[in-house]
């Protein structure tokens, strides 16, 4: 009887490790759709984890991670997990059909058109706000589109809109958790940047807080408060700004660079903020890559700094970073002040020392463009 019991139970247990998927199965990137369906997002793989938020139908998420019948999302930032049987994988049940294209709308101020499905692919074209085409296939967040001239190129699918045309009076849906570059348009008469297109990307954000500093200050907050500033101040004077990210979410490394690399960028300016375990280390430093791309600059960028700034001038250095190195633009790294050293501290958390550090890097670009 015991053993009988026993039995039964590892048989069961054995169907299930095999009948259900395994962990990680779900290719990092993939993008879901929510069917008909209002679906609760949860803080665990279970349907016991705590609700942290609803999607709706139509709404899409892109898994990280497959856990036992769950994907790994993020959701506001955190990590976040949705039940997947409520979901269609994207591209692959719901194929576009060739013979019946879909309208598309560019949501994008000034986005590349290129050969292939990913800012590998050379650049054929360029599209604007507005721009409309029809879509011919898909392949995972890119648009295969007909071009006026009756040729194809790919476009990036976070840059474009589909429901605009379809139904314009409802509100948009298909915004991607974690992956959706905000734009602010420059409207001023005095506009030395105007034409030029600005990356900000605030470092860190989400599941990474970035550096600790004092009082358990978490970089990627003062991040957000300074990218915040620079993007106002630099739209004022005309440019173009895309900001990375402009809420509190995780994005990687890649996908920074990435968004970069979709856009017709002029300069890339990634901003962060210095920790170290001796607290008398302070200062602001500059950082690039490539002497060739991005030198000049850093050191238009770190002459303006230092000149109006009241922290120390640590200066340049050249450093292989991720972000910097996978970008097609002039990039640079900004340390704008250790948050473990008492003096920088006291000087960041004042609201005026943002605005100084956007209108020194506003003038440390009019600068490097003129
Ligand atoms: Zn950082």
């Amino acid at each position: 009887m015991k053993i009988s019991k026993a039995l039964i139970i590892f048989i069961v247990l054995v169907g299930t490790f095999i009948s259900l998927p395994k962990q990680g199965s779900a290719e990092s990137g993939d993008v879901y759709e929510v069917g008909d369906i209002v679906l609760n997002v949860r803080s665990e793989p279970s349907s016991t984890g705590p609700v942290i938020g609803k999607l709706h139908k139509g709404d899409q998420v892109i898994a990280f991670n497959e856990h036992y019948g769950w994907l790994q999302t993020y959701y506001d930032g955190e990590e976040a997990w949705v039940a997947a049987h409520y979901l269609t994988k994207e591209n692959q049940e719901n194929p576009i059909s060739k013979s019946e294209p879909q309208e598309l709308e560019v949501t994008g101020q000034s986005v590349y058109i290129r050969s292939g499905p990913s800012t590998d692919f050379a650049i054929v074209g360029s599209a604007t706000i507005g721009d409309t085409y029809s879509t011919v296939e898909t392949e995972a967040d890119w648009y295969k589109i007909k071009l006026h001239d009756g040729s194809t190129g790919w476009i990036a699918s976070w840059l474009t809109d589909k429901s605009i045309k379809a139904d314009a009076s409802k509100e948009k849906t298909g915004k991607k958790a974690g992956t959706v570059a905000e734009e602010v348009k420059g409207v001023s008469t005095s506009s030395p940047l105007d034409g030029y297109n600005i990356v900000i990307d605030a470092g860190h954000g989400g599941k990474d807080p970035g550096a600790i500093g004092l009082n358990g200050t978490e970089e990627k907050t003062v991040n957000s408060q300074t990218a915040s500033e620079v993007a106002k101040v630099l739209s004022a004077k005309g440019a173009t700004v895309i900001q990375t990210r402009s809420k509190d979410t995780f994005l990687s490394l890649d996908r920074r660079a990435e968004i970069s690399n979709t856009y017709n960028t002029d300069a890339f300016i990634s901003i962060h903020y210095n920790a170290f375990p001796v607290q008398s280390v302070q200062g602001i430093g500059t950082y690039y890559s490539s002497l060739n791309k991005d030198h000049a600059l850093a050191e238009d960028i770190q002459n303006k700094l230092s000149g109006s700034l009241p922290l120390y001038n640590r200066g340049l250095f050249q450093e292989e970073f991720r972000v910097l190195r996978k970008n097609n633009a002039p990039a640079i790294l900004l340390e704008l002040g250790f948050l473990t050293n008492p003096g920088d501290y006291a000087t960041i958390q004042t609201t005026g020392y943002h605005h100084q550090v956007a209108e020194a890097i506003a003038d440390g670009l009019i600068n490097y463009f003129h």
